[in-house]
């Protein structure tokens, strides 16, 4: 298929891998552009036959309980972004030379000629808190622009809907730039890089690799967080437009070509006139919401973004003031008898934890669930010295009562040796039984939540109403 756009699709036979939220509207788009679709899936349960009947009920072929075989023909795949590469499918296709493309490749490559340029975002932890202030410092520029990929509007409508964008905000994730190979943004930044989903990229050179495409071909700036010299690394490695710069991010005083903060100011030193002499002032710490470290160093990444596109410095401050959190990120829920309980229930991996508990003095934690082949010690080496007491629950909570044991002996743990929902109440209960007044009680699970909820989501919402409990008990 080579690496430009695909003008005639009329006949072409193209496989897609996955019905779901990536799979079904782009078998929708190619069969709308004339293509022969078929698409193939592992299950085969009552909700993909309903799935599988409304695009049969379009003309589109649908093959369920056999995601491994690639159909007779097949031209090209176009993958839902969490299929590993590893799968049968993807070898049958490679062997006969037949190209793999995701969600994103497919909306990059569908793009019309003078479609809004991309400013991307990945990392392991921040993606989506960083895209959502981006779009709110674009806006407040006046661009029109939204906050898709990972979230919000979908790739896929964002290129082909009816909506006119001046630039868009875009999150991707490592699964997602695995299958990306011909994206180019104008900027991109990477915030961190921690080991997350190894078991789907097979290592972490390869974890790293797929993060740092998001850089291959950029324009005008590649950001990199200073703190974490893996992804400054990426942009040394990455093979950019001739005059694309590399900008630091750092909570710092910055040096030349970075943003950084001197005395509760975020600055610019590296879109202005004079570098070396001079900085910008962009907006205040208290700006940003909420103002914890890592969040911070979010809203440098957004501002440097936004900054690589033009934007002026009013317009980082304003759109910073306009940006609330989504649930779950660290999270006030209520302050009940001088302890102040907080939802970060989206910290699913060690370097989210470490993020979070950073960013309170005494903290009981509410920790565990599936470790997705995690490990705990340098997350609770560096996090003891806040810690009041913690309380484990979920499949893997001995890995983290071992490495308690090993590295923070003198914190109190309580294992409670449960993996039903109803564990949450208990568990905050425990929680305030060890808390004392000005403590924070805080859900960072660093820890996927599938063994006990359905999602991050209900785990945090599980854990606001328990907290709810309390309080009315109080
Ligand atoms: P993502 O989209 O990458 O999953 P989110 O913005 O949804 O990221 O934040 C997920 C969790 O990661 C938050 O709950 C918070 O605990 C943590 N987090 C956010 N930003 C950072 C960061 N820059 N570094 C480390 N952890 C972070």
């Amino acid at each position: 298929m080579g690496s430009g756009q695909v003008t005639d699709w009329q006949g072409k036979n193209v496989t897609v891998a996955g019905l779901g939220v990536s799979g079904i509207p782009a078998a929708k788009v190619l069969h709308g552009l004339g293509a022969k679709v078929t698409v193939v899936n592992d299950g085969d349960d009552a909700r993909a036959r309903a799935q599988a009947a409304e695009l049969e009920a379009l003309g589109i072929t649908v093959r369920l309980g056999d995601g491994a075989t690639l159909p007779e023909g097949t031209e090209l795949v176009v993958t839902a972004p969490g299929w590993k590469p590893d799968k049968p499918l993807f070898t049958a296709a490679r062997d006969a030379g037949v190209d793999i493309w995701g969600d994103v490749e497919l909306a990059w490559r569908l793009r019309g000629p003078d479609a809004a340029p991309w400013l991307a975002v990945t990392g392991t932890n921040g993606k989506t808190t960083t895209v959502q202030m981006l779009a709110e410092i674009l806006k407040a520029a006046g661009l029109r622009t939204a906050a898709v990929g990972n979230i919000g509007v979908s790739l896929l409508d964002a290129v082909l809907g009816e909506e006119q964008y001046d630039v868009l905000a875009v999150e991707l994730s490592s699964y997602q730039l695995h299958w990306a190979p011909s994206l180019r943004a104008h900027s991109a930044a990477v915030l961190n890089l921690a080991p997350d989903h190894l078991d789907w990229h097979g290592s972490m050179e390869a974890y790293a690799a797929d993060k740092g495409r998001i850089f291959e071909g950029n324009r005008v700036a590649c950001v990199y967080n200073v703190a974490d010299k893996a992804t400054e690394d990426l942009v040394r490695e990455a093979d950019v437009e001739e005059g694309c710069r590399a900008i630091g991010f750092t909570l710092g005083a910055p040096a030349p070509s970075q943003l950084g903060v001197v005395d509760g100011i975020l600055v610019d030193r590296a879109f202005v006139e004079n570098r070396q002499k001079s900085a910008q002032e962009l907006a205040e710490v208290s700006d940003v919401n909420p103002p914890a470290p890592h969040n911070i160093a979010n809203a440098l990444a957004a501002a440097a973004l936004a900054r690589a596109f033009g934007v002026p410095p009013k317009a980082v401050r304003d759109g910073l003031r306009a940006f609330t959190p989504d649930a779950h990120r660290i999270a006030h829920v209520a302050d009940v008898a001088g302890v102040s309980y907080v939802d970060d229930s989206k910290a699913t991996n060690t370097h989210a934890a470490e993020a979070s508990l950073a960013a309170y003095e005494s903290i009981v934690w509410i920790a565990g669930g599936l470790a997705k082949g995690a490990v705990f010690e340098e997350l609770v080496t560096k996090s003891a010295g806040h810690l009041r007491a913690a309380v484990l629950m979920g499949a893997d909570r001995g890995l983290i009562r071992e490495a308690l044991a090993r590295h923070a002996p003198e914190v109190p743990v309580v294992d409670l040796d449960r993996t039903d929902t109803g564990a949450m109440l208990a568990a905050v209960q425990e929680a305030q039984r060890l808390a004392r007044p000005g403590d924070t009680v805080l859900l960072a699970p660093a820890c996927a939540s599938m063994d006990m909820f359905a999602n991050y989501n209900q785990r945090g919402d599980a854990f606001a109403e328990a907290v709810r409990e309390l309080g009315a008990g109080a």
